[in-house]
């Protein structure tokens, strides 16, 4: 190897890693952990795309009047006078509050899902299926370990 070559590979890594560097650093600017007490469950959910089991949310009876929020940054997500029961296993709405999620496609497990996502925090919370019974025709199915239920009376 002469040296203008080995030169040029020194070059390129070092490149490289600055793009890396900046992509992690984009990364963490968009999706962060602003509550320090969740747990690994959540963690999972919210940052690695996992999904809590059918079933299981304490929130999927809950038909009190109030409004739910982002577990990771408090944000306020969906009036409880969207929630339904989809029979799915998981808390259900047929609108979010305007401009509480972003959403992008994900092709994950061999499907094509609308995924999304808190505008605020990037914390996943679940997918959005257009079979919904109101009249936006969405159905949100959210992971209740996402939320935050705060009863108004
Ligand atoms: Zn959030």
């Amino acid at each position: 190897m002469n040296f203008s070559k080995r030169n040029f590979i020194k070059v390129f890594s070092l490149s490289t890693l600055s793009v890396l560097t900046n992509f992690k650093y984009l990364f963490a600017a968009t999706k962060k952990i602003i509550n320090q007490n969740l747990t690994n469950q959540q963690k999972d959910i919210m940052f690695n795309q996992g999904t809590e089991r059918a079933f299981t949310s304490s929130l999927l009876n809950e038909k009190r009047k109030g409004t739910y929020h982002c577990a990771n940054c408090g944000a306020l997500l969906f009036d409880s006078t969207a929630k339904y029961d989809s029979g799915t296993g998981w808390p259900s709405f047929t609108e979010a509050v305007p401009g509480a999620f972003n959403t992008k496609v994900d092709y994950s497990f061999g499907m094509k899902r609308i995924e999304y996502h808190c505008a605020n925090c990037g914390a996943h919370h679940g997918h959005v299926f257009a079979d919904g019974p109101g009249k936006t025709g969405k159905r949100f199915c959210n992971n209740g370990l996402c939320l935050i239920f705060k009863p108004s009376e």
